[in-house]
C-alpha cells in the first residue's frame, strides 16, 4: 500500500513513522510512504502558503493554490482516495482503520493553522477524518496515527498474521489483561490459568475477561457484543445452513444491519460482502433492500437469488453449497510435501486461477493463507483460506490429479482454519460434483439449502 502525506512538515512524518514497525515495513517494501512539501508547490516567490481568511477572524489559512498542485503531483488523473485529517471529521477507528487498509493508494492531507481554504477541499478531498475531539496545532499527529494503525493491518506488515485479529475491537471486546515474567512481582502473581498449559483453559479465561472488561470500560461496545452473541446463538440453531452469517460475526468483520425473528441481514464492510437469511423470499427481499447498494457481492439462498435475478437486477456469480467440518479433531493429510506459499507464487496462483486477482492473491499470501503441494521440487496444486473464512482456492495441475493431492490439500487448509479456532467451512459450486465428493469424503457435511452468490448488476449492463 502507498501513503503520501501532503504537508508542511515532512521531516516531522519522517521521523515519526520511519522507525520502528511502520519504518521496517516501509523498507521490506510492504508499504510505501513519500511525504509531499506542500510549500514546494506554491507559485508566490518568496514561498508563501498561507493567508488571512475573508471576513476576519483569527489566524492563517492555508491558500488552496498550493494544495492542489500538490494534491495533483501525487495523483495526476487518477482517482486516489484522499482523507483530510480535519477535527469535523468521521470520527477514526478500527472499523475506519480496516476499510482503509483495503485501499492500494492514500493521500493525507494535513492542514495547519486555522486550516485549509474550503473551496480545494471541495475539489480533492473524499474523506474528512478527525481522530479525537480535541484540537491539535497541525494535522500531522493525525496523519501518522492513521498511517500507523492502517499499516499494521496489511498482511505482512506485523510479521505474526494473528497479531492484528487478537486486539482490543477485534470482535467488539476490550483486549484481556496480560503478563509476562517474572512469575511474582511485588507480592502478585500471575493468575494460575495461565501457567496450566491448558489452551482451552486459558482461552476461556481470556473470553470472560474481555467481556468483563469491556462491560466496565465500554458498555457502548458491550451492548454491540451482546447483540452479535444472542444472534450467533440463534443462528446456531440451524449451523449448517448458517454458517457462513455465524463465522462472519464471531470474526468480528460481520455488522448486524437487522435481526428479529427468523429473518437476518449481515453486513461484512471490510470484504464488501452482505448475506441474507430470510424466512420467505418475500422478507429476503426486504431485506436485501436494507444492505448497502455498494457491496461487492451478496449470499443469499437460492430461492431468494431466483427472486432477486428476476425482480431485482442482480446476476449471479455462482450457485453453490455450503459444506461444514463439525469435528474438533484435525483430519490426517496423506501428501507430506504441503508448505505455505509465498508473494513469490502470485504469478503462478492467478495464471492457474484466473478468479484471483493480482490483489487477493497478494492479501492471500501476504497473510499465509495459501498453501501449495509439492512433488518431486515442483509446486503442483494449491488451496488456501478466504479472507471471508471458507475454504477454498483449490487447484490441482492437471498430471498430478487422481493422486489425493486434492483431499490433502483441503484437509490441510480445514486443519489451519482449526489451529486458528474457527469452524472450518467451504462454498463449493454445483457445477463442480468433484469437489462435493472430495468434502463428503473428508467428513464434512452438506447444508440442507443451496446458496448463491450474487452481485448487482450495473445500471448499463
Ligand atoms: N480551525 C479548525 C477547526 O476549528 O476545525 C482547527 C484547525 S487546527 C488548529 C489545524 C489543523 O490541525 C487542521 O486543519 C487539521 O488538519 C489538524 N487537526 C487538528 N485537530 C485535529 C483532530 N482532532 N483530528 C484530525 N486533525 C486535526
Amino acid at each position: 500500500m502507498k501513503f503520501h502525506v501532503l504537508t508542511l512538515f515532512p521531516e516531522m512524518i519522517e521521523r515519526g513513522l520511519m522507525s520502528g514497525i511502520i519504518g521496517r515495513a516501509a523498507e521490506n517494501k510492504i508499504i510505501s510512504l513519500d511525504t509531499v512539501n506542500i510549500r514546494d508547490y506554491t507559485l508566490e516567490k518568496h514561498g508563501k502558503v498561507d493567508d488571512y481568511p475573508y471576513g476576519g477572524g483569527a489566524g492563517m489559512l492555508l491558500q488552496a493554490q498550493p494544495v492542489y498542485d500538490a494534491c495533483r503531483a501525487v495523483s495526476g488523473d487518477r482517482k486516489v482516495r484522499t482523507v483530510y485529517v480535519t477535527p469535523q471529521g468521521r470520527p477514526f477507528d478500527q472499523r475506519l482503520a480496516r476499510e482503509l487498509a483495503g485501499e492500494e493508494e492514500l493521500i493525507l492531507l494535513c492542514g495547519h493553522y486555522e486550516g485549509i481554504d474550503e473551496r480545494v477541499l471541495e475539489e480533492v478531498v473524499t474523506d474528512y477524518v478527525s481522530i479525537g475531539d480535541y484540537i491539535l496545532t497541525g494535522g500531522e499527529l493525525a496523519a501518522m496515527v492513521i498511517i500507523d494503525a492502517v499499516a499494521r493491518l496489511i498482511p505482512g506488515v506485523l510479521g505474526n498474521g494473528s497479531s492484528a485479529q487478537e486486539e482490543s475491537f477485534h470482535n467488539d471486546l476490550l483486549e484481556y489483561p496480560q503478563y509476562t515474567r517474572p512469575r511474582v512481582w511485588r507480592d502478585k502473581t500471575v493468575p494460575s490459568v495461565l501457567l496450566t498449559g491448558n489452551h482451552a483453559e486459558v482461552t476461556r479465561w481470556r473470553l470472560e475477561r474481555s467481556v468483563e472488561r469491556t462491560m466496565c470500560a465500554r458498555p457502548d461496545l458491550y451492548e454491540k457484543y451482546s447483540q452479535k452473541q444472542c444472534l450467533i446463538r440463534r443462528l446456531s440453531r440451524d449451523k449448517r445452513n448458517n454458517i457462513h452469517l455465524m463465522e462472519s460475526l464471531s470474526a468480528g468483520s460481520g455488522e448486524i444491519l437487522y435481526a428479529s425473528g427468523e429473518d437476518a441481514a449481515v453486513c461484512d464492510r471490510d470484504h464488501g460482502v452482505c448475506m441474507v437469511k430470510a424466512s420467505s423470499p418475500e422478507a429476503g427481499l426486504r431485506l436485501l433492500e436494507e444492505c448497502p447498494k455498494d457491496a461487492r457481492w451478496y449470499f443469499v439462498s437460492r430461492d431468494l437469488a431466483e427472486r432477486s435475478l428476476r425482480e431485482k437486477g442482480f446476476a449471479a456469480i455462482c450457485e453453490c453449497s455450503q459444506f461444514l467440518y463439525t469435528r474438533r479433531e484435525p483430519l490426517p493429510v496423506r501428501h507430506k510435501d504441503i508448505r505455505r506459499l509465498g508473494p513469490e507464487n502470485l504469478e503462478y496462483i492467478c495464471s492457474r486461477y484466473p478468479s484471483i486477482s493480482p490483489a487477493y492473491g497478494k492479501d492471500r499470501l501476504l497473510a499465509g493463507a495459501l498453501y501449495g503441494a509439492f512433488a518431486e521440487q515442483q509446486l503442483v496444486g494449491f488451496a488456501g483460506v478466504h479472507s471471508v473464512g471458507s475454504v477454498g482456492m483449490l487447484y490441482v495441475e492437471e498430471a498430478y490429479r487422481g493422486r489425493g493431492l486434492a483431499a490433502s490439500l483441503e484437509a490441510y487448509c480445514i486443519d489451519r482454519v482449526l489451529e486458528s479456532g474457527r469452524v472450518p467451512y467451504v462454498h463449493v459450486p454445483e457445477s463442480d460434483p468433484a469437489a462435493a465428493h472430495i468434502q463428503e469424503k473428508l467428513g464434512l457435511y452438506r447444508a440442507g439449502d443451496r446458496f448463491c452468490w450474487m452481485e448487482r448488476q450495473s445500471e448499463t449492463s
